[in-house]
């Protein structure tokens, strides 16, 4: 792992002085390559924290181009880049923040042809798509690939965000939550049915904060928990997520191949 030069010592300092963190927790967070699936609400709360942060190389995956009923809660964009590319915009965006990290825009839809491709090399997914077809192909690569992943969701006044290693002993997938019966949901608009901007905001930011947990390897391992947070209530439910024996991505005969 490389060094920390005398500007990442001082932009990190905040982090070196936690003895959680310290100097080999930044330098983890260097060297870690994070894929952030979908720059929308989630990801404007996810890619900002994660570029402060100095993981080293952020690709940030979008095909969709900035609306204005997106800046509520897209924080990432300004009003004057209305119909630009959101991935190229958030690439920009984490190089205006954070020169020591390298951003890389992939302007495309992931499909289950192309997840895999996309998702290898490297260390850790975070999703923050809005639809559970991708939502479940990107759990699938992931499994399939067996690099964590954080699903983050939110809709209306709820979020839910949870850390996904299907490819261990007993460890579910999000398929094991989610189940078969949504592949074909690829409803790009499920944003339509409201959501406050604050409360993707948080589920991003809380996303991200698991990534930076489980790079730097401090905490409790909370893989297989996913956390619903109440936007009315403002409780906070971990909910353990059983391992399914027949799920297809992590069940039977796959879970028998590691
Ligand atoms: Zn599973």
């Amino acid at each position: 792992m490389s060094d920390l030069s005398d500007d990442e010592l001082d932009r990190y300092a905040r982090h070196i002085v936690l003895p959680q963190i310290g100097g080999v927790g930044q330098r983890r967070l260097k060297a870690a390559r994070v894929l952030v699936v979908g720059a929308g609400g989630v990801g404007s709360g996810s890619i900002p924290a994660l570029a402060g942060t100095g993981i080293g190389r952020l690709s940030i995956v979008d095909d969709d181009v900035v609306d204005r009923s997106n800046l509520q809660r897209q924080w990432l964009f300004r009003d004057d880049q209305v119909g630009q590319s959101k991935a190229g915009l958030a690439a920009a965006f984490v190089e205006a923040v954070n020169p020591t990290v390298e951003p890389s825009a992939i302007r495309a839809r992931i499909t289950a042809t192309n997840a895999r491709g996309m998702l290898a090399g490297h260390d850790l997914i975070i999703d923050g798509s809005d639809n559970f077809a991708t939502r479940l192909v990107v759990s699938d690569a992931a499994t399939a690939l067996k690099i964590p992943l954080v699903s983050a969701a939110a809709a209306q006044l709820q979020g839910q965000i949870g850390l996904f290693r299907g490819w261990e002993d007993g460890q579910p997938c999000y398929r094991c939550f989610v189940g078969d019966a949504f592949d074909n949901d690829d409803c790009d608009n499920c944003a339509e049915r409201g959501v406050i901007g604050a409360l993707t905001g948080l589920v991003g930011n809380f996303a991200a904060l698991m990534a930076i947990r489980h790079i730097a390897g401090i905490g409790d391992d909370v893989a297989g928990k996913l956390f619903l947070f109440d936007g009315l209530s403002l409780n906070l439910r971990p909910i353990t997520i059983p391992k399914e024996p027949g799920c297809s991505a992590c069940g039977g005969s796959h879970a028998e191949d590691s």
